[in-house]
């Protein structure tokens, strides 16, 4: 009997503790967790200084109000400015607050400029930005929309298709929104060129460019944003998964230009950007936005990928494509997806689906080689099997 409301399909495990990358079940399994919580515990169980951090800060102080000054969170936000395009942040306290803030900053920055019509978001047609009313709707996937309503503002174009893009914007269209390397919906890597023409299409329709960095951000691409390597730099990235490693965090990331729009009593909220949450934040990044680190981060995934594509060779009746960047990584099959998780399972490795059939591999980014090693061997294991 569970009192928890059927909205998710769990599967018969739970955890009693964890270690780096290791969970350790009820079951007295040990397990390699290779799905880090969807992209979340970035630095694995139980870091040491993530433990250090919340002990420290929680004898101190918890919450205040965002009424008052908090230099945990001045701290965090300069150093993700310093790092990033940013000029201002608002924290959150998770992923579709994140993009649902970002979408307010940008019809606020009209609205400030005196173009207050220009309100619609353009979106990828089933993408994910969360779970929010509104976000739903800016996914535009009809199994997250159905049965909730309609909230409008939202357009879609279909992924690649540039003519539909193009075609989409309209004189009230305020801002394009995109996943960098879309998640939710197979690990597909938007290519820098892409990036590139998407930003000078913005520019010539004096519209913004929000990138939602929530699921490919903080490192896990190899640079501290999936968008880095294409050079270009978006007006507004919500951020959230890894950035807490474990603690709930989202924030928007904003340039100067568009933050003009956002004054006092515009947004708010209470929990986002309290003490406990921004001590936590600021020791995840002294961590994850080293250059060392992301260079490791690198070159563990150039070892990850090419054996993913030895086993994609070895296997051809099972995998389809190796897709992905960094540490975000997919198995496209061309069995089913279901029977190749629970398979993994069964073998002690943890991984979680994406769309388009798509096993999703999200090791925690300071994964050991050896890590890697296990996962590979219980991947060719399971492909041997179903062969
Ligand atoms: C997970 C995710 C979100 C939503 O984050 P939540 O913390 O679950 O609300 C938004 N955008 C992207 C790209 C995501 O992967």
């Amino acid at each position: 009997m569970t009192y928890l409301a059927k909205n998710y399909n769990r599967k018969k495990i739970s955890f009693k503790y964890g270690k780096g990358s290791y969970l350790y079940a009820h079951n007295g399994k040990k397990y390699l967790d290779f799905c880090s919580g969807i992209a979340v515990t970035a630095l694995g169980h139980a870091h040491p200084k993530l433990i250090k951090t919340i002990n420290a800060q929680s004898k101190k102080v918890w919450h205040v109000s965002n009424a008052f000054q908090i230099p945990e969170g001045e701290r965090l936000a300069k150093k993700l400015c310093q790092k990033t395009f940013a000029d201002y942040v608002i924290f959150q306290n998770s992923g579709a607050e994140a993009t649902e803030a970002a979408i307010k900053v940008a019809r606020r920055y009209f609205y400030s400029i005196g173009k207050p019509n220009k309100t619609r978001i353009l979106c990828v047609k089933n993408s994910f930005h969360g779970r929010t009313l509104a976000t739903i709707f800016a996914s535009g996937s009809k199994k997250m929309t159905e049965g909730f309503g309609y909230v409008g503002g939202f357009d879609h174009f279909i992924f690649g298709n540039h003519k539909s893009l193009k075609k989409k914007i309209n004189k009230n269209t305020a801002a394009i929104m995109i996943e960098p390397i879309m998640g939710e919906g197979g690990i597909k890597v938007v290519p820098d060129w892409c990036l590139k023409a998407l930003r000078k299409l913005c520019n010539e329709k004096k519209i913004l460019l929000i990138l939602d960095e929530v699921q490919s951000g903080i490192s896990r691409s190899g640079d501290f944003f999936a968008f880095e390597k294409s050079k270009v730099k978006p007006d507004i990235v919500p951020i959230a998964k890894g950035i807490g490693g474990g603690f709930p965090i989202g924030a928007v990331l904003m340039n100067k230009k568009v933050a003009a729009g956002m004054t006092p009593g515009t947004h708010g909220s209470t929990f986002g950007g309290n003490p406990l949450a921004m001590a936590v934040g600021n020791t995840v990044m002294d961590i994850v936005s080293n250059r060392k680190f992301l260079n490791n981060v690198k070159k563990l995934s150039k070892y990850f990928l090419s054996n993913l594509n030895k086993l994609k060779e070895k296997y051809p009746k099972i995998i389809r494509e190796i897709r992905g960047r960094g540490l975000l990584i997919g198995i496209e099959l061309k069995i089913d997806q279901t029977k190749f998780i629970k398979n993994l399972m069964d073998n002690k490795l943890l991984t979680i689906r994406a769309a388009e059939n798509v096993v999703r591999i999200l090791p925690p980014l300071n994964v050991k080689k050896s890590e890697i090693d296990q996962a590979i061997n219980i991947i060719d294991k399971v492909c041997s099997k179903l062969r």
